[in-house]
């Protein structure tokens, strides 16, 4: 990791220098599955078994031989001698020209290998079954092993689990994973202008907000939090804050002094603790970010516009924490939208324009502008569900042309 605070670098860049300096955290535990909901798989998962189990039916109707099927005839009259219900397998023997009824799910025995589905049946007596729609041979037969085939890996290293798959792991009678431990983040706000939430607001001093978007940022991603308030524009107070942090936490995340000018000592208290790189990026709003290691733990110093913190930490401490987690799939996802408005932008930097997509009549996602595009201004960000990624070099979008589009995470997927 170099240092040069003159070159702007770009977001993909940065996105992947941060990526290839982070790795999943040491630490596993084994959780019962239902624990496991949203964790970080830490180990291979391999089938023991074929499931289903076994053939079974995929109807509610009767299930026979398919050497009894004529290719002459319409109608096929067969001779019912038993019941196979799911739970409750026929155990008798079927011969040619015999039928069971079966129900969804039921066993179907090796010497029948076809299921016709009630609905093409009639039962002139109790016995008596005449198939008016004859089906193809091995119809609405599910086999054994078409799910799942003893010793496949089928959930991997790295995947976040879903509740499918904690239906998955179900279906293989597996209780217990294991998963990448919990990541511990602590975070602190710096500014003699901040005070907290039931302190007196003084001349010039505004409410620390940045706390609670990263409170709320790392809480749904499921992350262990150390708050750890506002910190004063104190070298000794900021050093403390920093040594504590890095000594209980994975990760440190502060916001506000790291642009270049400011009269605080964020900077020069990291310059001395840790291994630092001051950046400046490309990006509207962002720019500033600091990225290294305090100690032990991993350090992205945010800056301090309230929607420059939500988009940097989008961007930077998102995909690190999701690689530290042990997670494998970790950049956010750009998806592609038609605006219904102006986009105004000038060539140079890459923009994160606070949008609102949706789905229009005809089906096609458009997206419009949340509102006054400024990185002090929490209103555009609230409305958002999405930034609008215009590239760098491009200049103002017109009605009618597709941009890129960043879900906000949690809405898709
Ligand atoms: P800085 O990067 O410290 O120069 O801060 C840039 C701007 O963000 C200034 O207007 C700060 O007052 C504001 N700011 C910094 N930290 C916070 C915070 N925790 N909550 C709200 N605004 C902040
Ligand atoms: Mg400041």
């Amino acid at each position: 990791m170099s240092q040069n605070e003159n070159i702007f670098l770009s977001v993909t860049e940065v996105q992947q220098r941060i990526i290839d300096n982070t790795k999943a955290v040491d630490g596993v535990e084994q959780v019962d599955i239902r624990h496991a909901l949203g964790r970080i798989l830490a180990a291979d998962i391999i089938a023991a078994f074929n499931t289903p189990p076994c053939d079974n039916s995929g109807m509610d109707g009767y299930a026979f031989r398919s050497k009894d099927i004529n290719e002459n005839q319409e109608t096929l009259s067969l001779k019912i001698v038993g019941q196979s219900f799911a739970g409750h397998p026929y155990s008798g023997r079927i011969a040619a020209g015999e039928a069971i009824r079966i129900m969804t799910g039921a066993q179907v025995a090796d010497d029948v290998d076809t299921v016709v589905m009630q609905e093409h049946t009639e039962t002139p007596d109790d016995a008596t079954l005449l198939i008016t729609t004859i089906p193809k041979p091995l119809a609405n037969v599910r086999k054994a092993g078409d799910d799942l085939r003893t010793g496949q890996t089928f959930l991997s290293k790295g995947k976040k689990l879903s509740p499918t798959d904690l239906a998955f792991l179900a279906t293989q009678g597996i209780a217990e994973v294991k998963v990448h431990r919990k990541l511990r983040v602590a975070f602190f706000s710096t500014g003699d202008e901040l005070r907290s939430i039931g302190e007196t607001l003084g001349e010039g001093d505004i409410y620390d907000s940045n706390r609670y978007s990263i409170y709320g940022l790392l809480k749904n991603m499921d992350i262990d939090i150390i708050d750890m308030g506002v910190i004063k524009d104190e070298r000794q107070a900021i050093e403390e804050a920093f040594i504590s942090a890095a000594n209980i936490a994975d990760a440190v995340i502060t916001s506000g002094g790291v642009s270049v000018g400011d009269a605080d000592f964020v900077k020069e208290t990291l310059e001395k603790l840790g291994r630092i790189n001051f950046w400046k990026i490309s990006m509207k709003p962002g720019k500033p970010l600091a990225f290294g290691t305090l100690g032990n733990s991993l350090f992205f110093g945010l800056p301090g516009n309230p929607v420059s913190v939500i988009a940097t930490f989008y961007q930077f401490v998102q995909p690190a924490l999701k690689r530290m987690k042990g997670q494998d799939a970790v950049l956010p996802m750009l998806i592609k939208a038609r605006t219904t408005e102006l986009l105004k932008k000038r060539p140079g930097r890459t923009d994160f324009q606070r949008g609102i997509f949706e789905q229009a009549e005809n089906g096609e996602l458009t997206v419009r502008n949340a509102g006054t595009q400024a990185s002090h201004v929490l209103t555009a960000m609230s409305r958002a569900n999405c930034f609008i990624v215009i590239p760098a070099d491009s200049g103002s979008i017109e009605v009618g042309e597709m941009v890129n589009v960043q879900p906000f995470e949690g809405l898709i997927g």
